[in-house]
């Protein structure tokens, strides 16, 4: 049987680790600041903000959330941008995506400080994740590499497969791997033979947003799966076909009328993959940790503490 690779056992670590920092970092003066811009009432989003508020007070990092509604013009967004710019307290600024479609996410985004972005979105960062320069990493990409790293997994030297390209997940994550001397292969909607390509991988990175898509037949025996998926799925017949053989996991799905799947095949991956990471409690809680970590470094050198 796989070894499960416990995302929240290691954002506990993760947060343990930041408490003395903040501590720090509020012994001069004032604690770190996170503002977090929440357009509208997207119940998903809604969701992740309470999080993310709610990993800040566990730390004792100062967070403010900023609620404009839905309507809200790409003039007066930049607007409220350009405020948390130019406070002191705030160290880092995450506005929320989706963003209403009148709204120029790319400009927003722009605007955004560079040393305030704790998401690692702003073009700036990324350029300086792609020259191996200091900077905020885009947060779910920088958590796969903590949990492999924290769990001794290898990486230099493995042949890494990441399925998907997007801003937020494939291509950073892409980007670190090759940085921990991976040989790194990125594959999209148009790879053909997608599952030959996966077989090859000592590391399969499944972040394509389409529920347990990557099947036991994708996976070379014994690699490593990490699934960033999160998809809600009402589907009963999906549910009854994936759980034909986890009477529990089927009775849970009965239950409430809707599961949390990931990318790739619950049952089949862990008899088949070496170590996994599972969903939920697999990469989600990193997300929100290393978004911690972000803030809590972005604080240490805008007050010089380091
Ligand atoms: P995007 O929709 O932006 O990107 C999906 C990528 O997957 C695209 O590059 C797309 O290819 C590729 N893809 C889609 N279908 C296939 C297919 N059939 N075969 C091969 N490639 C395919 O998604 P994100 O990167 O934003 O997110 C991916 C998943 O990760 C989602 O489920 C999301 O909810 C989850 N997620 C989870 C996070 C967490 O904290 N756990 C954080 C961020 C995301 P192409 O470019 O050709 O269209």
């Amino acid at each position: 049987m796989a070894q499960l690779l416990d995302g929240n056992r290691v954002r506990d670590e993760i947060k343990a680790e930041l408490k003395p920092r903040v501590e720090r970092v509020a012994a001069h003066g004032r604690a770190p600041g996170l503002a977090v811009v929440l357009v509208g009432h997207n119940p998903a989003s809604e969701i992740y903000v309470r999080n993310k508020i709610k990993a800040c007070q566990d730390l004792g990092i100062y967070s403010e959330s900023l609620t404009p509604p839905e309507t809200i013009a790409t003039e007066e967004l930049l607007a409220i941008v350009e405020q948390l710019n130019a406070r002191h307290d705030i160290d880092g600024i995450l506005v929320q995506l989706p963003l209403p479609p009148q709204v120029d996410a790319k400009r927003i985004l722009l605007a955004i400080a560079p040393a305030k972005d704790v998401d690692g979105f702003h073009p700036c960062n990324v350029g300086n994740l792609v020259a191996g320069l200091p900077g905020p990493r885009a947060c779910t990409p920088a958590g796969i590499i903590e949990l492999l790293k924290r769990y001794r997994i290898p990486i230099a030297g493995q042949r890494a497969v990441v399925v998907g390209r997007s801003d937020i997940v494939g291509k950073p994550v892409a980007m670190l791997l090759l940085h921990e001397h991976a040989t790194v292969t990125i594959c999209h909607s148009k790879t053909p033979d997608l599952a030959a390509v996966c077989r090859e991988a000592d590391l399969l990175v499944a972040a394509l947003g389409r529920p347990a898509m990557i099947t036991g037949q994708y996976v070379k025996p014994g690699a490593t799966v990490i699934d960033v998926g999160t998809t809600r799925v009402e589907d009963a017949a999906l549910a009854k076909r994936l759980f034909r053989d986890a009477p529990e996991k089927l009775a849970a799905f009965e239950k409430k009328g809707s599961t949390l799947l990931g990318d790739v095949h619950p049952i089949e991956i862990p008899a088949v993959a070496g170590a996994y990471t599972p969903v939920p409690g697999g990469v989600g809680p990193l997300t929100i940790a290393m978004l911690m970590a972000n803030t809590v470094a972005s604080a240490e050198r805008r007050t010089g503490v380091c």
